[in-house]
């Protein structure tokens, strides 16, 4: 089963093709000027690709990829809520919150600029090089024993060329020899036809590698996600999904069960459900907590175990994350737990 052409490069014509605001304003009659007052502070990207699972206005992709007025309206949230930028980088386009993991900002570009996205005061509009100062962050992982798990992110680091992500695998691996490997892109669902066996070829040279992929809604699950998905489980890259909790995309059971269970049949497991940000220019796509964890507790029992994701928030003030868990335990005494099951039903669990 083909799809698409497997080309080393073939995906950079995909890449390029994409969709202008006149296109869109026309297709969904939404004003041309607010589309454009919106991407002048917010980028617009948008591959022809993705455009192309639009069903209707306002469906769950629509959100995700279009622009809307309210991201400049509303001044609720914070640019950069976790201090990225500052408390917590003491190299650029290194973010160090934990002790043993550290986030590399390897590209400020992505194929698609998610409209919720977390670091969106700088996707699309920070234009540093990376490259300018990977001698001083592999430094850094030298002199930093505790390091044991190096996330590379961005943006998207899947935008670079296969040559420039041997490039900081190769320098990485010559200080960390044995130490994991995480890659964040959400091209396995932008843009899958990035994901090439030559990529993937490269990246199984650097094993221990795990790919943390990015898919919202169960319509972002095409064929050509799917043969992603396979390529890069083929080569031995164990894959997670972090999916974003967002009104309007899937903040119902039907959307959050669907979504898990399709991920998991192409072998991409659900890892987080972030809850969203306090990020400024997202509050609109933000539903309520209880929601989430109404949603969460009604999966348990009802789903393989094996595609449900630990519900996150991430405090401020450099808090970290936490799993937020629907309670289950009723009340405890000296003898038993009080434990409510996914029917609802209490059961005494002897401690004893
Ligand atoms: C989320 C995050 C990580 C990775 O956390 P895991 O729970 O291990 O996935 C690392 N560093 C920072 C700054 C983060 O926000
Ligand atoms: S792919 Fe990730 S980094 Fe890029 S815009 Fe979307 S959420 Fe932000």
């Amino acid at each position: 089963m083909v799809f698409y052409k497997v080309e080393k490069n073939g995906w950079k014509n995909y890449f390029s093709d994409i969709v202008s605001i006149e296109e869109i304003s026309d297709r969904f009659c939404i004003s041309e000027k607010d589309l454009k007052k919106v991407s002048k502070i917010y980028p617009f990207r948008l591959p022809r690709y993705f455009y192309s699972k639009i069903k209707e206005f306002k469906d769950p992709i629509f959100i995700q990829a279009i622009p809307d007025i309210l991201e400049i309206k509303s001044d609720s949230g914070m640019p950069d809520p976790f201090l990225e930028d500052s408390g917590l980088s003491p190299v650029p386009n290194l973010v160090h919150r934990y002790d043993d993991r550290v986030i590399l900002l390897a590209s400020d570009k992505c194929a698609m600029y998610c409209r919720h996205c977390m670091r969106k005061r700088r996707v699309g509009i920070f234009n540093e090089n990376f490259f300018d100062n990977f001698d001083e962050i592999l430094n850094y992982l030298k002199n930093h024993n505790e390091i044991e798990d190096i996330i590379i992110s961005g943006g998207d680091p899947l935008l670079l060329s296969d040559e420039k992500i041997e490039f900081i695998l190769s320098g990485i691996r010559k200080i960390k020899k044995d130490e994991i490997l995480r890659i964040h892109s959400r091209f396995f669902s932008t843009l899958p036809m990035r994901i090439t066996p030559f990529l993937c070829n490269i990246l199984k040279k650097y094993h221990p590698v795990y790919i943390n992929t990015h898919f919202n809604h169960s319509s972002e699950i095409s064929k050509e996600a799917e043969k992603a998905a396979l390529t890069a489980s083929d080569y031995g890259i164990p894959l997670g999904c972090q999916s974003v909790f967002l009104k309007g995309v899937n903040d119902n059971y039907n959307a959050i069960s669907e979504l898990f269970k399709k991920l998991l049949k192409i072998r991409i497991k659900p890892y987080y459900l972030h809850h969203p940000d306090p990020v400024q220019g997202t509050s609109h796509l933000k539903p309520s907590v209880e929601k989430g964890l109404e949603i969460i507790k009604k999966l348990r029992g009802r789903i393989s175990g094996m595609a449900i994701p630990n519900y996150m928030i991430d405090l401020p003030d450099g808090g970290g994350k936490v799993a937020l868990c629907p309670d289950s335990l009723i009340k405890k005494d000296n003898n038993f737990l009080f434990v409510e099951n996914f029917r609802g039903k209490v059961y005494k669990y002897p401690l004893k």
